[in-house]
């Protein structure tokens, strides 16, 4: 197709189909479809090669984006796919779930005034019809090294460090607690969000790189770190970031008070079908109140819709401007009949020993410091009680490095998470040991959970070479 540099003049910004939200609601299915062949060509082709391409840099794994939107405008379908993964181990997966309005897309030139190019959206295309056409990448040319690298934790991070290990001729043994790689991927984020079937092929194409995946083997548990040191020449850490933050909200130990990650956990299983619906808290015809304001409180409004819950309602103590999340998310969650409270802070839980009645929140305000520092101050006599048949705590994650890091001298920082040296690319305290992901930045994102792991994955074969 000729480049026409009025594109986006004539054609507007457009994003795949979306489901109606009264069909998405009644199931798991994911909310967008894919880009047709021609429909991503037009999108991509929009893009103006502006000469300074902000969006590469606003990327945290730094895309060649005009480059393989050029590609896709000129149908070059599979050196698209191939340059996606020379900087992104899971291009896929980021288009499907990065909060592009903040990332790429809210710094691509058009944005103001014209719309975005729907990166995010060209960047799934690529990989989803690559793969549907038979492409797969080519490591015909790499030599084995005989080194063999020890891969903790399956997420992100882990992921695609296993990815360059194996593009330089490693042998990548990855090992995950869960039955199933993909970490918050398979186990956190929805399958509206991101379908399952998306991970199972990526498994499918990283154990054709090579990749050996040791799946329901907790380190430390079933097998100890010490022997995973002993018998490989290099292990990276990418165990993210688990420990849930504690509001000590009164109340918060009743019947009908669930924490966000098992409740998530519980429903991924039963959709993925590795367990039944016992776990699952019974929402269907409930009041719901979900405490906090980030993605994963979003995930459980949605998921809290879709099992039936009566009303849904979010609670979050700043304003909608300060969420951390996603835009896109807290849309699709308005669509989808979810009452969001902004300026609300939960005082405590309200029930008795049968279970949950209701919220008891006070109204905040936000005060604006110097530079970006603000403060919620709660308004008296400004106490309110929302009904509540069951509650969902999100108040975010910390990270939970395991102990036996410490006792192989592996540092970490006064938070908890585990301490790297950027002079080596996210090396650790001990020349054998790296780290990414949550368990290093925090609760963060897919894409900087992939940045670090591609950064060690990198480092590890130098060090190895
Ligand atoms: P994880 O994905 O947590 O993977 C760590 C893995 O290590 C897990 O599989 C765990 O089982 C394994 N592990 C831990 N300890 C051991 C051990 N001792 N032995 C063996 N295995 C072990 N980010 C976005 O960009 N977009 C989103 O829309 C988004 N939505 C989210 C929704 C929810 C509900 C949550 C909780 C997070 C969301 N995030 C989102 C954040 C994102 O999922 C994480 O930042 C990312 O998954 C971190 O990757 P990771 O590889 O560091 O850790
Ligand atoms: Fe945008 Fe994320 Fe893709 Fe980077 S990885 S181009 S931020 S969608």
């Amino acid at each position: 197709m000729q480049k026409n540099a009025f594109q986006f003049l004539e054609i507007p910004r457009q994003t795949p189909r979306e489901l109606p939200v009264a069909v998405r609601v009644l199931g798991w299915r994911e909310i967008y479809d894919g880009f047709e062949p021609p429909q991503a060509a037009e999108q991509a082709g929009r893009c103006i090669e502006c000469g300074n391409p902000y969006c590469e840099w606003k990327c945290p794994v730094h895309n060649y984006i005009p480059n393989w939107l050029k590609l896709v405008r000129e149908g070059r379908l599979f050196e698209a796919a191939a340059l996606a993964h020379e900087t992104n181990p899971l291009p896929e997966v980021c288009g499907r779930v990065c909060p592009q309005d903040r990332l790429c897309e809210g710094d691509c030139t058009l944005e103001d005034g014209f719309g975005a190019v729907t990166i995010g959206a060209v960047e799934k295309y690529i990989v989803d019809e690559a793969f549907r056409q038979g492409w797969r990448p080519d490591l015909s040319g790499v030599a084995p090294t005989g080194k063999t690298v020890a891969v903790i934790g399956a997420g992100p991070a882990g992921l695609a460090c296993a990815d360059r290990l194996a593009r330089a001729g490693i042998a990548a043994h990855v090992y995950d607690r869960y039955e199933e790689i993909g970490g918050l991927l398979t186990f956190g984020i929805p399958p509206f969000k991101l379908d399952k079937a998306v991970i199972a092929t990526r498994r499918a194409v990283l154990e054709h790189m090579g990749v050996v995946f040791h799946l329901g083997t907790e380190v430390g548990r079933d097998v100890e770190f010490a022997a995973l040191m002993r018998d490989h020449d290099a292990v990276f850490v990418g165990t993210g970031a688990y420990a849930e933050v504690d509001g000590r909200l009164p109340g918060q130990d009743r019947p009908g008070v669930h924490a966000a990650l098992p409740f998530l956990v519980a429903n991924g299983r039963r959709v993925l079908g590795t367990a039944d619906a016992a776990a699952l808290p019974e929402l269907a015809g409930r009041r719901v109140v979900v405490l906090g304001g980030g993605d994963t409180s979003m995930d459980c409004v949605r998921t809290a819709v879709r099992l039936g819950a009566a009303e849904v309602h979010l609670v979050y103590r700043r304003e909608e401007a300060a969420m951390p999340g996603s835009r896109r998310e807290v849309k699709n969650a308005r669509d989808e009949g979810v009452h969001f409270h902004f300026n609300r802070q939960p005082l405590a839980i309200e029930g008795d020993a049968d279970g949950v009645t209701g919220v008891r929140v006070v109204e905040t305000q936000t005060s604006h410091g110097a530079g970006r520092s603000s403060a919620t101050v709660a308004m008296e006599g400004s106490e309110s009680v929302l009904a509540a048949d069951a509650v969902i705590i999100a108040f975010g994650f910390r990270a939970s490095p395991p102990a036996w890091l410490a006792e192989h001298g592996v540092a970490l920082t006064a938070d908890g998470r585990i301490d790297t040296d950027q002079s080596r690319r996210f090396g650790t305290a001990h020349a054998k040991i790296f780290a990414g992901g949550d368990a290093v930045r925090g609760a963060d994102l897919v894409v900087t959970a992939v940045f670090e792991g591609r950064e060690a994955g990198e480092a590890i074969a130098r060090a190895l070479a």
